[in-house]
């Protein structure tokens, strides 16, 4: 079993807010809603989780020390650190991972992450920095920049919950390519077509398999309701990393 350290970056509203948005939106309270999907779609898949941070305003958390404290006591494999960004140039846009330049397994589970963004927004890529808590962690450590608060779109998106899911959906996705978890077995039967497109070979319910295979892009002409039963043969395509690999259930 993995134990995972989700970091929700900055402390609350009062104490340390981080970034607001040019909607007024906080970046505590996205980095904090982030993180409590993502707990839930790790202890799901069978992790233990500590979260430096669980509530709206928790000054104490504001000590970077503690926190690590927390990640490096508590044995944690790996150290996730969710953020939101801000620039003086409006148009910024994008996610970014952060990962510290002397951890080389720092750099495979950003590009792992990174990669899984990409596919629900545009992607800066990877970077390095020296950031305290990537430094101050033993284990592989990022810190994951969803998106800029300063540009007014992608603030809009940032402060949709649905958008929350799609990040959490696609850290989750980064994470479990990092570890190369294998997909549920006995839950579906698929064939790869090509890289993460995929035939549906038997019944199935269609929003069991976008929850378990971090699916968000069908194809038009096989869009279903969430809950509606998809027919055999039903083609979609499982964009953004993916849950497992194609062939392998
Ligand atoms: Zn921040």
């Amino acid at each position: 079993m993995k134990t995972i350290c989700v970091d929700a970056g900055h402390a609350g509203l009062v104490s340390d807010p981080g970034a607001v948005g040019v909607n007024g939106l906080a970046e505590c309270r996205v980095n904090l809603a982030v993180a409590r999907l993502l707990r839930t779609l790790l202890t799901g898949a069978g992790c233990a989780v500590l979260m430096t941070r669980d509530r709206d305003e928790d000054p104490a958390s504001d000590d970077l020390a503690v926190r690590a404290a927390m990640a490096n006591t508590g044995r944690a494999d790996i150290f996730v650190s969710l953020h939101c960004n801000a620039a003086a140039n409006r148009a910024a846009a994008g996610s970014e991972v952060f990962h510290h330049p002397a951890s080389r397994e720092g750099a495979r589970l950003a590009g792992c992450i990174a990669g899984a963004l990409a596919s629900c927004r545009p992607s800066r890529g990877v970077k390095t920095a020296g950031f305290y808590l990537l430094r101050a962690t033993v284990m592989p450590a990022v810190l994951v920049e969803m998106g800029f608060l300063s540009n007014p779109e992608e603030a809009g998106w940032l402060s949709l919950a649905s958008s929350q899911h799609l990040l959490a959906g696609q850290i989750f996705a980064g994470i479990a390519d990092y570890f190369n978890w294998p997909p549920p077995q006995g839950t579906a039967s698929f064939i790869a077509c090509r890289r993460r497109r995929y035939v549906l070979l038997s019944m199935q319910v269609y929003f069991k398999l976008i929850i378990r295979y971090r699916c968000e892009e069908f194809r038009p002409g096989n869009y279903r309701r969430p809950g509606e039963r998809a027919r055999s043969g039903n083609r979609f395509s499982c964009r953004g990393g993916g849950y497992g690999r194609p062939g392998t259930v």
